[in-house]
């Protein structure tokens, strides 16, 4: 093992911030979940996982605590998200430093993942004061007829390694407010910032008073068996799971099958359009951070790009030569800016799409092992662009590990048409100064994905806009514009002020 870029192993450190971040010893020593620092392959904890029995004793705290949750005002209920915000600033560093270590982030992703939480924490404290229904116009004389939203019960979270505590909060902070109780069951390969965050909110509870029920917030560590549990719980109305679409296979049909609410945010295949008219300096540094950053490992990441064959042989060696010089590393190491693969099997998955892709013909740039750091289970490989004759074979389906695959076009409906024949819909853009070519994209007849950007990357949302794809990325919608709409149940009321009962629709029925 070569040596750490810091005076401390990643292990001692991992302890100093649980310890720090109020973490107690017992809940992550002598456990049977062994979790593995991506930066040098070595177990850094050993996590006690959660009983099917002890899940389902957690989610009846949850259920009891909904009544008292649901009848304190909006307003109100925003104050304990206030609370949480505050905690995060507070633990800001300390807990973007442990996402580093256990997800392998860079240090300003780290910091910038808990920057998402703070700011979907500012956001629902707005919106517990603008859960607006409309009043809407009736076709009966003194009558009056409006929506009014309610809370909706228990809201389960499931979520992925990549986004280890902001997935939970785009939910947990608008579902509090919605007045729903949350049980997460964060990914088995990151449950210490999990651990870290469920710490944090305890603070804020704390604070917050005798108006938070006990078992508001729940934590359910381990497995996909303990993800099934709260998949499979009838106390549970809303349930929402990220991850992959795989995952979203088995888990969006049990789900309908006991009539619960999804929000399935699963894979993507993102993909970008360089067009003749694109400002190329530009574009390339959007490409680079869209398809690198986080080592690939985003559902947005840019992972197949369209450029117009006339300005192919000036933006793509360019590209190559981006790849060949970034910096892959430790992500401690000032400069690093692709850090480790999450495990060993990403690793092999990357290398199984490179020789599918060689043996198509394709050119293959990169992708190789980065070797000497950490221990063997640490995996890091240089980012891969892989040129292409044909939008076809791997370029089909989401590889999550960083690998670009190229392609020229000749038309806008051409390259529109291979951008929307993948399963996936999740982010999308096109780089151009034409006005007509943006809106196109932008059009009912351009991108079929949820987001579609022009002129910036795929990857990299802002909490305000609704976040969610299309197709096999499972259709839900979370953290701003009118998300929280998928944690509450509406109801429409209709009011008659008169002496009469005029029936709709002109219906007489006079006894
Ligand atoms: P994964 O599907 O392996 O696991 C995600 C979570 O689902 C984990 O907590 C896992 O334990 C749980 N799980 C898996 N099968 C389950 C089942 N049958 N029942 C209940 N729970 C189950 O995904 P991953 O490797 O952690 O993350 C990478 C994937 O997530 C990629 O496909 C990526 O695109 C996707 N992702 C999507 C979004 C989005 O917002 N669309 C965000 C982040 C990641």
């Amino acid at each position: 093992m070569t040596a750490p870029h810091t005076s401390l192993s990643v292990t001692t450190e991992v302890d100093q911030l649980l310890h720090r971040l109020g973490v107690p010893r017992a809940a992550h020593t002598g456990g049977d979940l062994a979790v593995r620092s991506p930066i040098t392959g070595e177990v850094i904890a050993q996590v006690p996982t959660t009983s099917s029995s002890e899940a389902s004793q957690v989610i009846g705290r949850a259920h009891a605590a909904f009544p008292a949750w649901r009848d304190l005002p909006a307003p109100r209920r925003g104050e304990l998200v206030r609370l949480l915000g505050e905690e995060l600033r507070a633990a800001k560093a300390d807990l973007g430093r442990l996402v580093t270590l256990e997800a392998g982030k860079v240090p300003s992703e780290g910091a910038g993942e808990v920057q998402e939480m703070i700011d979907i924490c500012d956001f629902a404290v707005g919106l517990s004061r603008q859960l607006y229904g409309l009043t809407l116009a009736t076709e009966r004389a003194e009558h009056r007829m409006m929506e009014s939203w309610h809370p909706l019960g228990v809201c389960g979270v499931i979520s992925a390694f990549n986004f280890p505590v902001a997935v939970w909060s785009w939910n947990a902070a608008l579902a509090l407010v919605c007045g729903d109780p949350v049980v997460w069951k964060p990914s088995e390969k990151t449950p210490l910032t999990a651990l870290a965050t469920h710490a944090i909110a305890q603070r804020a509870l704390a604070r917050f008073g005798a108006d938070a029920p006990d078992g508001l917030l729940g934590l359910l560590l381990g497995r996909r068996e303990v993800g099934e549990v709260l998949v499979d719980d009838p106390r549970v109305p809303v349930l929402s799971a990220t991850g992959s679409t795989a995952m979203g296979r088995h888990v969006g049909p049990k789900l309908a099958a006991r009539f619960a609410r999804a929000i399935l945010e699963l894979g993507g295949n993102n993909a970008a359009i360089v067009a003749p008219s694109a400002d190329l300096d530009l574009a390339l540094r959007g490409i680079a951070f869209a398809a690198m950053g986080t080592a690939g490992q985003r559902c947005t990441t840019l992972r197949r790009l369209f450029v117009h064959d006339s300005i192919y042989d000036r933006l793509v060696p360019r590209l190559a030569k981006v790849y060949a010089s970034v910096k892959v590393g430790d992500p401690r190491e000032s400069g690093t800016l692709v850090g480790p693969l999450i495990d060993r099997a990403a690793f092999d998955g990357m290398q199984r799409a490179l020789d599918e892709s060689r043996a198509a013909g394709a050119i293959v740039h990169g992708g190789e092992r980065v070797e000497g750091i950490g221990t063997p289970q640490a995996c890091y490989a240089r980012p891969a662009l892989v040129e292409l004759a044909a939008h076809d074979g791997p370029v089909l389906r989401e590889t999550f590990a960083p690998i670009l695959y190229v392609m020229r076009y000749t038309s806008l409906d051409e390259a529109i048409g291979w951008h929307n024949a993948v399963g996936a819909g999740l982010s999308s853009s096109i780089f151009t100064l034409d006005m007509r070519e943006a809106e196109r994209f932008l059009s009912s007849a351009g991108s079929d994905c949820g987001i579609a950007n022009v002129n910036i990357g795929p990857s990299g949302a802002e909490i305000g806009g609704a976040f969610g794809g299309e197709k096999e990325t499972g259709g839900g919608r979370e953290a701003g514009s009118d998300s929280w709409k998928a944690y509450m149940r509406r109801a429409t009321n209709t009011i008659n002020y008169s002496t009469r009962l005029p029936l709709a629709q002109g219906v007489t029925f006079d006894i």
